[in-house]
């Protein structure tokens, strides 16, 4: 029960337009405080697994054990088995969703190790729930990085395998997934494959990113590593003009181009319709006093935050530094992108940074945790959170259809290359269409909108906004263009349309093959939101 359904309804509407006038300082006086203590036990918790549980040598017998509990699955009556899922509580998951797993058989896949790191193959091997804050850690010190990741240090290297990853390198590289060597599964039957892109089980090995557990049990991973210096190089580039600052990507990330020189990071934050900073990264040593000067730890506590940073040199021009590489592949982490603003308002005043910047962000496991069903609705009814993978030829179409749905700023950009892999090796994603390759290579240049925030009319108390209308007409448009939803971000889509959106002929063909169907549930139903979102949507839809 709701504590709030108990108040007489008036009072009820009164106190809840209070807590949201009042939202930055509720989240600071309650939810920072709550959110810290709540780390710091988790924290605790991850310490004491990591150095006293940690076990590589352990993994083969971790993974006999899920084997054995996936067999006893199998052993249980046909008609009254519940498809399996991992264990994992939903609050830890990036995910905006939750799905049910309260409805599913639940496994523990309880694997946070790193298991070997290859320097002469350029791999390191992991175990699906080592994050990106983990791996960061073990491996910049040793000169390597992973060749995509994410900048939120608790998105783990499994979630971003079966669910998707893309970051200011894929514009070299493309998916995450273009960077896994090898994926081992244990399928619905109990038995152990690893996939690779070449050998018997390559039909699965395409299939498993953006199949988001549906395929089987991700036990380990092979993930391509990348050599680095200590420091990144950044040049902030101010445009002005929405011709010339997609231009200027398109150029950048060698969408038109494939024997350009590119840089080692790349990427747009748009301000208005008409101004971005588009942000070119390279790995650099500091070994000057002058390189020196321009060192800035951008994550540090009482810096502003990242974008806020990036806002300025629209102002002060184009400008450069030198970033230290862990910072820089987690500058987006304090403010998590720009969503902490619509949390507190006034989180990057210098005073607050000072003195309370050290509670920053909230933990989204934290977050999570706490989400009550109005808070949910929230989620979806007055904020905006979607990342979605289009194709560059309609970089100012998506802009502008962004601000006319959505009116809001700053939008990212990422480049990302999306490749074709041929006929016979499909897998969710379709090949780009011909006027969307780059020419004479086997890859499109794609990008991913990021749009986070909250609506223009919601923000603004005034005029008129339904989540539903929106997010289907972003949807209608991305199917058109032949694009794809994040499924970690709600989506408004009937089956039908997401099976528009999707190619899953191949991806049906290896539930079949690898003993998923049954086992684990189907893609749509494992992502669609778990509450009826175009329902409560258009409750929730702001009039005039
Ligand atoms: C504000 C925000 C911004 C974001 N920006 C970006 C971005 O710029 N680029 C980007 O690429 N992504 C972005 N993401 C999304 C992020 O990449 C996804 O949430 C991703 O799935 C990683 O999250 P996770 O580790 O929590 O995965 P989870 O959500 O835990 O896992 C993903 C799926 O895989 C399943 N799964 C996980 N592990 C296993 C296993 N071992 N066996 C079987 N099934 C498993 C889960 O059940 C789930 O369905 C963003 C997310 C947020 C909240």
């Amino acid at each position: 029960m709701n504590p709030f359904d108990l108040l007489p309804p008036g009072l009820k509407k009164r106190l809840i337009r209070w807590l949201e006038d009042n939202r930055g300082l509720v989240i600071v006086l309650f939810c920072l405080p709550a959110s810290f203590i709540f780390d710091t036990g988790l924290s605790l918790y991850k310490w004491f697994q990591r150095t006293l549980l940690s076990a590589p040598e352990r993994h083969d017998a971790r993974v006999r054990q899920i084997q054995r509990r996936v067999g006893d699955w199998n052993k249980q009556d046909a008609p009254s088995r519940r498809p399996m899922c991992t264990s994992r509580p939903n609050w830890l998951s990036l995910s905006t969703t939750f799905f049910k797993k309260s409805e599913c058989h639940r496994i523990p896949v309880d694997l946070y190790d790193i298991l070997q790191l290859d320097t002469e193959r350029m791999v390191v091997r992991v175990e699906p729930m080592v994050t990106v804050g983990d791996i960061t850690r073990y491996l910049i010190p040793r000169g390597y990085t992973l060749a995509v990741t994410l900048e939120i240090s608790d998105a783990t290297c499994g979630g971003l395998a079966l669910g998707v990853g893309m970051t200011t390198y894929s514009h070299r590289v493309g998916l995450y997934q273009e960077t896994i060597v090898s994926y081992d599964v244990v399928l619905g039957d109990g038995s152990l494959v690893r996939a690779t892109a070449d050998n018997e089980h390559k039909d699965l090995y395409y299939c498993l990113p953006w199949s988001h557990g549906t395929l089987g049990f991700l036990v380990a991973l092979e993930l391509q590593i990348i050599p680095v210096k200590q420091f990144v190089h950044m040049r902030y580039i101010p445009v002005r003009g929405q011709k010339q600052y997609c231009d200027r990507m398109r150029e950048l990330s060698g969408a038109l181009d494939k024997d350009a020189k590119l840089p080692d990071y790349l990427e747009a934050t748009v301000f208005d319709r008409d101004s971005a900073v588009i942000m070119v990264g390279n790995f650099a040593k500091v070994d000057t006093p002058e390189k020196a000067a321009k060192v800035n730890h951008v994550t540090r506590w009482y810096k502003p935050w990242f974008y806020k940073h990036v806002e300025t040199f629209l102002t002060k021009g184009e400008s450069d530094e030198y970033i230290p590489l862990r910072d820089y592949l987690l500058r987006h982490n304090r403010a998590i992108f720009w969503v902490l603003e619509s949390m507190i308002p006034f989180g990057n005043h210098p005073v607050f940074r000072l003195f309370l910047g050290w509670l920053c962000p909230p933990k989204p496991a934290f977050l999570k945790f706490t989400t009550t069903p109005g808070i949910r609705a929230m989620t979806f009814s007055k904020q905006v959170f979607q990342d979605i993978v289009l194709p560059m030829t309609v970089l100012e179409e998506s802009i502008d259809l962004s601000e006319k749905l959505f009116d809001t700023y700053p939008v990212l950009i990422y480049p990302c290359r999306i490749y074709d892999h041929g006929p016979s090796n499909r897998g969710q994603l379709r090949s780009p269409k011909s006027d969307q390759m780059c020419p004479g290579a086997n890859y499109g240049m794609f990008y991913d909108l990021g749009v986070y925030g909250t609506p223009g009319p919601v923000r603004r108390k005034r005029g008129y906004y339904n989540p539903v209308e929106s997010m289907r007409a972003m949807e209608a448009f991305i199917r058109k263009v032949g694009g794809y939803s994040f499924l970690y971000a709600d989506i408004f889509l009937t089956e039908e349309e997401f099976n528009e959106m999707f190619d899953l002929e191949a991806y049906n063909r290896a539930r079949k093959k690898y003993h998923a169907e049954g086992a684990f549930p189907r893609l749509y139903e494992k992502v669609r939101p778990e509450v009826d979102v175009v329902k409560i949507g258009n409750e929730y839809a702001q009039a005039e």
